[in-house]
């Protein structure tokens, strides 16, 4: 399906603007360590075209290639120095602890992150229900587009890498 970027980021980040993991703020349970540990040169994963959301360029918001393909296209990373414009905040940090994970020819699911495990201490059991539901449905609208589900299917194989790796 071929779908305007800026209007489909547009429409899930708004779906994503008021909803957070817990009905209390989760950074008080920690100290902010999402996006304290953000400062110490990780990042975030843009989805595909997502970086049409910085064309402004704030200057919080470090846009690089990552060196992860998904087929022959190479994600961005964006990183930040722990503060950023809330409202403009990328898809993955609106997500977190949730991502999407799915196998080629089989459907997507909405799983706990395993590698926030080590930084987050929500359990899947806690967040809110709106929060679950409009990761879900935000999701689902990013993988109706080709590139959504191979961004999708490709980090799926980076997570059974981790979890491989550290679990
Ligand atoms: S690490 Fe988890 S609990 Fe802490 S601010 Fe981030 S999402 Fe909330
Ligand atoms: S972009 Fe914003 S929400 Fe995401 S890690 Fe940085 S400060 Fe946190």
């Amino acid at each position: 399906m071929k779908i305007n970027p800026r209007s489909m980021y547009a429409y899930v980040y708004a779906l994503l603007e008021n909803v957070t993991p817990l009905h209390t703020d989760c950074g008080e349970k920690c100290g902010g360590r999402c996006c304290a540990d953000s400062d110490e040169g990780t990042g975030m994963y843009l989805y595909p075209a997502e970086s049409c959301m910085y064309e402004a360029r704030p200057d919080w918001a470090k846009i690089e290639k990552s060196g992860f393909f998904y087929g022959d296209k190479e994600a961005l990373i964006l990183s930040c120095p722990g503060r950023c414009d809330r409202h403009l905040r990328p898809l993955a940090c609106r997500i977190f602890p949730l991502v999407p994970y799915k196998k080629a020819g089989e459907r997507m699911k909405i799983i706990y992150d395993p590698r926030a495990a080590s930084m987050c201490p929500l359990t899947p059991k806690e967040l809110t229900d709106d929060f679950v539901e409009a990761v879900h449905a935000a999701m689902r609208i990013v993988s109706k587009t080709r590139e959504g589900r191979a961004f999708i299917e490709a980090q799926s194989v980076l997570i059974d890498e981790y979890v491989r790796m550290h679990l």
